[in-house]
């Protein structure tokens, strides 16, 4: 069943260096949204999915590397929803050695389509969406990362749900940025962001983010960092895997270092660093994809 757990909790973070620094942080757990279509996936498919619903084509098609969370919750969803699934996988030597992502997928019902790097490049463009059109019979196509403006209102309920909690706005939202669309929805709704890139050269997502979220003035309440993916995408370093360990010791609320735990490193840091006045309050969204915990298995 699609069913969340909503609202997801609020919990305060409460330890040495929230204390030092005088501020109020809290993560907003939508880890525990839904066992396999977790976090920021359950949101942004939320509304994408009941557009699909009503549209009535006879697959859902999307795109994603071997290790993406988008194609796993979308597999997860299609399934649960009965509806065919087609992933288009980028890089096509995976389809000799599959990852636990891609065999989930598989798994699920998911039909995959492997592509080259380059070839994935042009995946947007007409003439490949024509490809795919006629290859899979017109498909509902989902863009990467689950990221249209179909995403903006899932993810702003994040937001209200996390105000009527906290009986207030808090002064910013942290998130980690992959597509950017989950940062995206929350500036939708004017609220103060800071965005953590995952990837290396992430400074290109300011201008993803604020092409997504088609909201005026919000051009300021953007705060993207670029310095916290620790080597790049899905690429982790010991200082951050220490940090985890001491973080899911401390608060008891397990991370992974593909998302969240850059982000909250890069918060960490931030406010160690003096970046926040006393009295800030601090939203961090655990987006989840603990499917992805890998340097455990490393
Ligand atoms: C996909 C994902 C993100 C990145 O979300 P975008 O909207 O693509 O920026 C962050 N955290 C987790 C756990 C994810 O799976």
């Amino acid at each position: 069943m699609l069913i969340p757990n909503l609202p997801t909790p609020l919990q305060p973070l409460i330890d040495e260096v929230t204390l030092r620094a005088d501020l109020q942080l809290f993560i907003k757990r939508d880890d525990l949204i839904h066992p396999t279509v977790s976090g920021n996936k359950w949101r942004k498919l939320k509304y994408v999915l009941d557009d699909a619903r009503r549209k009535g084509h006879p697959a859902l098609l999307t795109f994603g590397g071997a290790w993406s969370n988008h194609l796993y919750a979308t597999a997860a969803a299609g399934k649960m929803l009965g509806k065919k699934t087609i992933g288009v996988v980028r890089g096509e030597e995976y389809e000799a050695k599959p990852t636990g992502t891609l065999a989930y997928c598989r798994e699920q019902g998911m039909e995959l389509h492997y592509i080259s790097r380059e070839n994935y490049r042009s995946k947007d463009t007409p003439d490949f969406r024509e490809y795919l059109n006629q290859k899979f019979n017109y498909p509902y196509i989902i863009p990467e990362g689950g990221s249209t403006a179909l995403a903006l209102p899932g993810v702003g309920e994040v937001v209200f749900e996390t105000e009527i909690q906290l009986n207030a706005k808090p002064d910013h939202f942290a998130v980690a940025a992959g597509t950017g669309g989950t940062a995206a929805g929350l500036l939708a709704t004017s609220s103060p962001t800071l965005a953590f890139s995952a990837l290396k050269n992430g400074s290109f997502l300011r201008k993803e983010i604020l092409d997504l979220a088609q909201t005026p003035d919000v051009e300021d309440k953007l705060h993207l960092f670029t310095d916290y993916h620790f080597g790049g995408y899905a690429r982790h370093r010991p200082e951050l895997l220490t940090f985890m360990q001491d973080f899911e010791r401390k608060h008891k609320i397990l991370i992974e270092h593909v998302y969240t735990g850059k982000m909250l490193f890069g918060l960490y840091d931030l406010i160690k660093k003096g970046f926040f006045k006393k009295g800030t309050t601090i939203v961090a969204i655990h987006t989840g994809g603990l499917q992805g915990r890998s340097h455990e298995k490393a």
